[in-house]
């Protein structure tokens, strides 16, 4: 391989005189091949991601996240956003490009009264949690602790408290962004409307969001945990916990899936959690509980940050992965027996799949109201393939695939952005569904030379199909088009 360099989009080296220029205003961490921290700089949650970027600029501030903006467009490199690094498909890095890195960027503000959150895009769900759970409150957010707020708030969100109090983008009242002139503006509902809505599950094709303002819960302590049976009785936990959930009160949110436990057992899993009342939620989830023989049945009160770590130690870092995931028309009982028939084929016991059941909040919201567009599909299914062994890649790809092309004729045509594992534009259209054309007027707006092109990308009309005025403007002309 040759020496990683940073270099523009059409290859030419950028000289040193130029990085050192731009390393003596930036206040942050810049790292180039060669450093110390390099290597682990380069490294992401999957293993299987393994890319070198030219530079890797670690923001301590906004200031730092301009100046980047700027030095990358001026020179034309190819850009990669890093937020907490747990994109599947690896969109945080690239090679011979700038990675704008925000992992550094962690402040969290907590104004108890207001119920409302301002935090920095590098911090994780767990900073955020820790913070909030100080005042009993929460932010709606994913199920494993260690994944980045910035990516997941921008694809949408899904989580234990997704069915009481709705997405993660629902929840963002305001956005602090770096558009892809470099300029710092603010996007709410008075502000740049048409830039919050396509933030709230546009992923990253608008801008770098440096900060995000969130309204909180009140949520302190839940009632959670894994109930766990025999992988032999996973047909029947599936189709009781399908019954289950069509009457369930929106305080519970509950997944099923087949999984391993520790020591490699195969197993059917349904895992709750109850975010209202505990004695109500004892009484609500009885029946659950009752079904069966579990072999574990760990439901328990749980303080919520305990419930968000639940799942940490299922996906560590330095595993290789592969993960799909489609909504499905519906739960059927031949779409059961089919997942479990091709989930029981997985090739690692780390490997599993993932029923998740959403409605409530999330589906009370209008398709077209916010960017993410998947309200009224329910079901939604995630094939997640893990393993350690790099030589086993193809193997474990394959069963992915071949869930995920068996189940193509169940699904809804829908997927969720913040799950599509590789760059599958069917899939991200798919994502996006009925509001594409729209993010496409989007960010012919914001970001007509894709300037943000390494996400869930929505490629901006080819200028010449742009209206005149609009392909002609100029980054300032732009902004007055918008008003
Ligand atoms: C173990 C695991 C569990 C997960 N669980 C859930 C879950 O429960 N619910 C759920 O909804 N999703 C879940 N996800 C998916 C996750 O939300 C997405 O992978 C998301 O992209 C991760 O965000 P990140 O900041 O860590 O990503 P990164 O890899 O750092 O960034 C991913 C992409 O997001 C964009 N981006 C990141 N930061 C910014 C920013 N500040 N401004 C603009 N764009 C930015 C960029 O396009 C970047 O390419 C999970 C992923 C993993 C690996």
């Amino acid at each position: 391989m040759k020496t990683p360099r940073l270099e523009r989009r059409n290859g030419a080296a950028i000289d040193k005189a130029d990085i050192d220029a731009f390393t003596k205003d930036f206040q942050g961490q810049v790292i180039l091949a060669g450093d110390a921290g390099y290597d682990d700089a380069r490294r992401i949650w999957n293993a299987s991601i393994d890319k070198h970027p030219g530079m890797i600029a670690r923001c301590a501030g906004v200031a730092d996240v301009v100046h980047a903006v700027k030095f990358a467009r001026a020179r034309e490199l190819l850009v990669a956003v890093r937020g907490g690094g747990h994109n599947v498909a690896g969109r945080a890095l690239c090679d011979n490009g700038l990675v704008i890195d925000l992992s550094a960027m962690k402040g969290v503000f907590v104004d108890p009264d207001r119920r409302i959150v301002r935090a920095q895009a590098g911090a994780t769900l767990g900073e955020v949690d820790r913070e909030t759970h100080l005042h009993s409150l929460a932010v709606p957010f994913g199920v494993v602790s260690r994944t980045g707020i910035a990516g997941l708030t921008l694809g949408g969100g899904v989580g234990w408290l997704v069915r009481k109090y709705g997405l993660t983008c629902d929840n963002v009242l305001s956005c602090e962004v770096v558009t892809a002139e470099g300029e710092v503006v603010t996007a709410d509902e008075e502000t740049n409307a048409d830039l919050f809505w396509g933030l709230r599950g546009g992923g990253g094709n608008f801008g770098i969001v440096t900060s995000f303002l969130y309204r909180a819960h009140p949520v302190s302590i839940v009632l959670g945990g894994p109930i766990l049976y025999a992988r032999d009785q996973a047909g029947a936990v599936f189709r009781n916990y399908r019954s289950f959930m069509a009457t369930a009160p929106e305080e519970l949110t509950a997944y099923a899936g087949l999984i391993s436990t520790p020591d490699g057992t195969p197993a059917v899993a349904v895992v709750v959690c109850y975010c209202g009342d505990l004695a109500e939620g004892e009484r609500v989830i009885r029946p659950l509980r009752g079904f069966g023989s579990p072999f574990v049945d760990a439901v328990q009160p749980l303080a919520l940050p305990a419930m968000q770590k639940l799942f940490d130690d299922s996906f560590p870092d330095g595993t290789y992965n592969y993960w799909k995931s489609t909504f499905l028309k519906a739960l059927s009982d031949e779409v059961i027996d089919l997942i479990v028939e091709h989930g029981n084929r997985a090739g690692s016991p780390l490997s599993g799949v993932v029923l998740e059941f959403y409605g409530g909040a999330a589906g009370r919201v209008a398709p077209d109201a916010t960017a993410f567009a998947q309200r009224q599909a329910e079901y939604n299914l995630g094939i997640t393939a893990q393993w350690t062994d790099a030589a086993e890649a193809d193997r474990h790809i394959g069963w992915v695939r071949g869930l995920a092309d068996a189940l193509a004729p169940h699904s809804s045509g829908g997927y969720l952005l913040n799950f599509v594992g590789d760059d599958n534009p069917e899939a991200i259209r798919g994502a996006f569904g009925s509001n594409y054309a729209r993010l496409v007027e989007l960010k012919n707006k914001y970001d007509p030379t894709n300037f943000f092109s390494l996400n869930q990308n929505v490629a901006p009309r080819p200028q010449a199909l742009r209206p005149a005025r609009e392909a002609s403007a100029t980054p300032g002309s732009r902004r007055k088009i918008a008003e």
